[in-house]
């Protein structure tokens, strides 16, 4: 990651082929188009490297996650278990659909807990959200499990997983409907997107629909088409598809460059005997985006991080002290601070995060370093990169 480092004249081509025929606009047209498509042939392609049914683009990830839920029938007053270490954005898209966020600890795979999500079941759960945080899984069967004997929904984050497996499946396949991410940042890149992937025809033809307004999509005059219920546009564009187009087609090699290097650097940091991995539950792949490990206390890995900084390694992450990707810094949620009233149901649904403690997150993640595994690398930067990091890291250790 991120996807971007290896643009070239893959990307160019497909963003070529839209500028020519001026349609930037994923349905109609058909005419001036010169047969191109590049967000169906996008959807085919995630398809296919995903294993699955049905893929539907969108607009970002954020969507992907809102979208997911929406056609999975979470909405006012349904509580969705997500776990405190994730982007805001998981959060983002349970408030907006008027439905309760319920924080629960993540243990050292630094995704949900099955036990932690087990004890925060109420009547009014509909939905499990695990996030992949960092290119790896929770135990997903454990989760499964849990979903099955409380007729729960299984929706996946796996926005910073693409490429990632479990059990032989690709993550995102695996539960009721899974999310991806094609930001900026992300393994496959076009700048602002997402997708969502499914198995179940009916959520993919409400993702079809919801995601342009609820167009039922059966015609060719789109001003003649009905809406079968109300929708929003959480649509791509050609110029977005046609670059994500270029880089889905390479996943598994980027996925091969990334492992490639996460094997030198994990390597080298395994000599370290008071260094640990995170744990990768029996039968995942990771996507090998990060490499992720654990130093004895917050402290140490405070000292490490400045460390690594110092040196000069960049793109190594202390999440514990971070605004946007663990609970100890979201006082806007726990205040609630939105533009638009909330209902009493949400006001005191979040009543929990004035009091409630999470000590088994913030003893992995005061703990955690996770370190961006780049495309771009040489083999002798990698390994020049290794042997920065096991010098700060002793010497943080002293
Ligand atoms: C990036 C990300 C998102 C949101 O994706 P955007 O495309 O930036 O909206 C959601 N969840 C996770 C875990 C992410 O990393």
């Amino acid at each position: 990651m991120p996807g971007f480092e290896l643009f070239g004249s893959a990307e160019r081509k497909e963003v070529q082929d839209v500028l020519d025929s001026g349609v930037l606009m994923r349905y109609g047209f058909d005419g001036m188009r010169n047969g191109h498509w590049k967000a169906k042939e996008l959807e085919a392609e995630l398809q296919d490297k995903l294993q699955v049914n049905y893929a539907q683009l969108v607009s970002s990830g954020t969507a992907a996650v809102s979208v997911a839920m929406a056609v999975t029938g979470v909405g006012a007053g349904d509580e969705v278990i997500m776990p405190t270490f994730t982007f805001v954005a998981s959060f983002e898209a349970i408030m907006m659909l008027g439905a309760i966020p319920v924080l629960v600890d993540i243990d050292d795979t630094l995704t949900l807990d099955p036990k932690a999500v087990e004890a925060a079941i109420t009547s009014r759960t509909k939905a499990i959200m695990p996030v992949h945080m960092c290119g790896s899984m929770a135990n997903l069967d454990a989760l499964q499990a849990i979903c099955k004997k409380h007729n729960l929904l299984l929706i996946e984050d796996a926005c910073q997983a693409i490429g990632g497996s479990y059990k032989g499946k690709p993550l995102g396949s695996i539960g009721d409907i899974g999310c991806f991410s094609f930001d900026f940042v992300k393994t496959i890149t076009c700048g602002e997107g997402g997708a969502v992937i499914t198995n179940n025809p009916t959520y993919f033809k409400d993702a079809d629909q919801y995601t342009d307004h609820g167009h039922d999509h059966k015609g060719m005059d789109r001003g003649a088409e009905t809406h079968p219920f109300l929708g929003y546009n959480f649509r791509i564009s050609e110029l977005q598809a046609a670059v994500g187009l270029a880089q889905a087609r390479r996943l598994y090699d980027f996925v091969a460059i990334q492992k490639t290097h996460y094997d030198i650097l994990r390597e080298t940091l395994a000599t370290i005997p008071e260094l640990t991995f995170r744990t990768v539950p029996e039968g995942g792949v990771e996507s090998y985006g990060f490499l992720n490990f654990f130093l004895p206390d917050l402290e140490i890995a405070r000292k490490a991080s400045k460390g690594l900084k110092d040196a000069g390694v960049d793109a190594c992450f202390h999440y514990f002290d971070n605004n946007w990707h663990y609970i100890r810094e979201w006082d806007h949620l726990k205040e609630i601070k939105t533009l638009y009233p909330v209902s009493a149901e949400v006001k005191k649904g979040l009543e929990y995060l004035q009091t409630k403690t999470f000590d088994q997150s913030d003893h992995y993640i005061a703990r955690n370093i996770s370190c961006l595994i780049k495309l771009s690398w040489t083999e002798d930067e990698v390994k020049e990169r290794a042997s920065k990091m096991k010098i700060a890291i002793l010497e943080a250790l002293k």
